[in-house]
């Protein structure tokens, strides 16, 4: 089908006529991705049905990364260039009149999560098929993806996605596969031989259907599955309930992604999506095992059962749930067992994203699992006070269940085997500060590993002129062997290398300057620093900093008109979770900014704000290699690691950033001379946070750039605004600036100025910008997914 440019087209035609039922001359560019896309589906299928093959036949050990977010993006261009069929099906459409780029346009991205942490799974996926591991994905099919974003006068209005409108091509729906969940109801317990019996009766019972996508690797056979679940009316429906309300709650588990990872707004329905997708994932995964190896005794040996974040941490219990009341095993073996599949990754330190679940809404939902829950608790405290005996104050921290609540991360940590951060500066801090009494508890269980991104999707797929010049200079091994880019080194200061890397970048500049002025209507200026700040809207990822900035940068421009800068492009996308409404104030501060810097004649040719609405995948991947400047400003200690930092480095962009999550890392592959770092240490934010000392007070009056940039929050500067900004004005004065925004601000504008120096002496930028790329191959997260693989899964690749 795929052989060669000819039979790729007749095959192609062959099958527009047969699906769409339509001569080739009748159809749209809807028709043909439908077609391309069953095309390759249907050659995907092949191997998918030998990897499954091979796995059930090798009966090797299979890992299956839970995650209640996974960020996909689109598909069927990183499909065709994985299966290596990308130029003959370009060719071969270009002879048809088709446009490659447009029929990828028509697909939706799948938007199934909400930022890093989703599009890390995404990428995991990717280098767990590439490496030939046997891992697999399971995750919810939200019917409705992250929202879709508007902005309406400045202001961001959310629609809802509908990524399923026209069918997905790339799923096979498995019903025969389904499994039954219960909710609600209630255990009955009876005693049989001396043995407690538990019965979870009058449950409300939800269909879990698996939708599988097949998860190709680059240059293998290789074909891994996500499994998706559906929530459906189950067979029997529940006799007190009304038929529509039941239907309207069940359907409702699988129809919203939730909305935000680190605001936990604590409703019911997130707890049932979690439940639901641990209970249909260990239904599937137990089935799977009993059929190939009798019971579960030896469960562990061959499956590892991973959960991203504590999402998916009623793993535990549901685990133990199947092998108690199941399999009929002592607590004691189920426990070894489950202690020994399960693994857990936390992402994040901030505290008010640490969940935890009352009781009261808890125990009734779950009833069997809140048991087990409470047992697994009682051991672990009694473990601890044998550890620890009358240290009552040490033991009251690290209860599972403690003050009515339900700690998801103390379970995840007390049933797992290992737990691991996501930068060395994450790990360290959990171990010496977050988690601590579980570090000295536990030593053992904790390790590190440095996120990565896909560099195939991120820098082979999104910039193939950059990669056409890597593979021209050292040849095409870097795509296999991402730490092989290595080998630019040497080329860093080589005038033609850096003359290729400057007209690469240009070009993608253009491009991007092309689509800003079709989206927004605004003309920037192609040979301005592209400085770049996307990501979503948080208070710790500091976009205010960079807008306070700007705004001094305005001011001067204005007030003084022997100064200058180098011309700047500033381009923002973010999205604000519906209900944070700081994050929302935010947006509507960038876009005032834009509008009185992008009206105005006097600054025209130097400076110019752009907002991109609706940040997503295939938005990122259009935006990331035409940056020059890559803003990763957070409040340092607060963010887990990062992965847009990565994807930026490895298209050639400096980063302007605090030593925060893995920027650390990035600056001990370049070298500190190689980025642009500023501000507080997160040492040093972590003192002001424990010993206090910090007055933003203080910060504002000494300095009258801040003073200017912050009044203008309030004093009429924005007239349209109102006294929208106030809040804004409060957090930094009245509220003491808890992210150090003024503190870091005469930092930051003094790093800026290192950037424009450095930007205006070519050979020392481009030389620059080769040695990040020749050092962004550690950020792949093929070494990752390597690093799990032995660390933690004890897998290793097939054939
Ligand atoms: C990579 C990525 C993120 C994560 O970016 P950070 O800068 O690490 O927060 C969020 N959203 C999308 C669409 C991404 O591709």
């Amino acid at each position: 089908m795929f052989a060669d440019k000819e039979t790729f087209k007749r095959a192609f035609v062959t099958k527009l006529e047969t699906l769409c039922g339509k001569q080739f001359e009748e159809s749209t560019t809807r028709d043909h991705y439908y077609v391309l896309g069953h095309m390759v589906r249907e050659h995907i299928s092949r191997h998918w049905i030998a990897t499954n093959e091979r796995n059930r036949a090798q009966r090797r050990k299979q890992v299956y990364y839970l995650s209640i977010e996974f960020l996909l993006g689109r598909l069927l261009g990183s499909n065709l260039l994985n299966l290596g069929v990308r130029p003959v099906v370009e060719e071969g459409l270009r002879e048809l009149g088709i446009r490659l780029e447009d029929v990828e346009e028509c697909e939706a991205d799948a938007g199934l999560g909400n930022g890093g942490l989703g599009r890390l799974a995404a990428c995991f996926l990717d280098s767990l098929a590439t490496l030939n591991l046997p891992g697999h994905g399971q995750g919810i099919r939200y019917k409705h993806g992250l929202f879709d974003q508007k902005i309406v006068d400045g202001y961001q209005v959310e629609l809802p996605e509908q990524w399923l409108r026209h069918g997905n091509v790339w799923e096979v729906r498995k019903e025969e596969l389904a499994v039954e969940v219960r909710f609600w109801g209630r255990v009955e317990v009876s005693e049989q031989n001396g043995r407690l019996l538990f019965r979870h009766v009058d449950s409300e019972n939800v269909m879990a259907v698996p939708y599988d996508m097949p998860v190709v690797g680059y240059g293998t056979d290789t074909v891994n599955t996500l499994r998706l679940w559906s929530a459906e009316p189950a067979k029997t429906f529940p006799l007190h309930k009304d038929v529509m309300q039941y239907k309207r709650e069940t359907e409702a588990i699988s129809e919203f992604l939730y909305p935000d990872d680190t605001h936990d707004e604590g409703k019911i329905l997130r707890l049932k999506q979690q439940y639901f997708l641990v209970a249909a994932s260990l239904g599937s995964i137990v089935q799977a095992h009993r059929r190939q190896h009798g019971d579960l005794r030896r469960l562990h040996e061959y499956v590892a059962i991973h959960v991203n974040d504590t999402h998916p941490v009623l793993a535990i219990p549901e685990l133990m749930r199947i092998l108690l009341d199941e399999e009929g095993m002592s607590w004691e073996e189920a426990w070894h067992i489950t202690t020994h599949t399960v693994a857990y990754t936390n992402h994040t330190t901030l505290s008010e994203a640490l969940e935890k679940w009352p009781i009261h809404l808890f125990r009734p939902l779950l009833p069997r699992i809140y048991m087990i829950v409470e047992e697994i608790n009682e051991r672990f405290c009694r473990e601890l006070w044998e550890r620890y005996p009358g240290d009552w104050g040490r033991i009251e921290q690290m209860a599972i269940i403690a003050h009515g609540m339900v700690k998801m991360a103390h379970l995840a940590i007390a049933g797992s085997h290992s737990v691991n951060g996501v930068a060395k500066l994450h790990t360290d801090i959990l171990k010496q500060r977050e988690m601590r009494l579980f570090y000295e508890w536990a030593p053992h269980k904790f390790n590190n590993k440095t996120n990565g991104v896909t560099h195939r999707r991120w820098l082979l797929k999104a910039n193939p002129e950059l990669s056409a010049l890597i593979t021209d200079t050292i040849g095409p091994r870097w795509i296999h062997e991402p730490e092989m880019l290595m080998e630019l080194a040497p080329h860093a200061s080589d005038p033609a290398f850096q003359g290729a890397l400057a007209a690469v970048k240009r070009q993608r500049k253009a491009k991007l300057a092309a689509r800003i002025y079709e989206k927004t209507g605004i003309l920037v200026d192609e040979s301005s620093i592209f400085d770049v700040q996307v990501k979503r809207l948080h208070a710790y990822k500091r976009q205010l900093l960079n807008v306070l900035h700007i705004m001094h940068l305005y001011n001067r421009l204005k007030e003084d008109s022997h100064f200058s800068i180098y011309p700047h492009t500033f381009i923002f996308g973010a999205k604000a979770s519906p209900g944070y409404y700081y994050a929302k104030r935010i947006i509507k501060l960038i876009h005032a900014v834009a509008e009185k810097v992008n009206n105005d004649k006097r600054v025209h040719d130097q400076l110019k704000v752009i907002f991109l609405e609706n940040y997503r995948v295939s938005l990122a991947e259009e935006i990331i290699p035409a940056a020059d400047v890559s803003e990763q400003i957070s409040t340092a200690s607060k963010e887990a690691s990062g992965t847009g930092n990565m994807k930026f480095m490895m298209n050639g962009a400096l980063t302007l950033g605090t030593l925060d999550g893995a920027n650390v890392e990035i600056a001990e592959a370049v070298g500190n001379e190689n980025m642009f770092l500023f501000g507080l240490t997160a040492e040093e934010v972590l003192n002001y946070y424990e010993h206090g000392g910090y007055r933003a007070h203080e910060y504002y009056h000494h300095d009258k750039r801040i003073k200017q940039v912050v009044d203008q929050l309030v004093n009429g500067f924005f007239p349209d605004a109102g006294d929208y900004f106030e809040p804004i004005y409060d957090s930094l004065l009245t509220q003491n600036d808890e992210y150090f925004v003024l503190r870091d601000f005469a930092a930051y504008a003094e790093a800026h100025e290192r950037v424009e120096d450095a930007y205006r002496d070519p050979a020392r930028w481009w030389r620059m910008s080769a040695v990040n790329i020749a050092h962004s191959g550690y950020f792949a997260s093929d070494r990752t997914i390597a690093e799990y693989a032995v660390d933690i899964w004890g897998i290793s690749p097939s054939m």
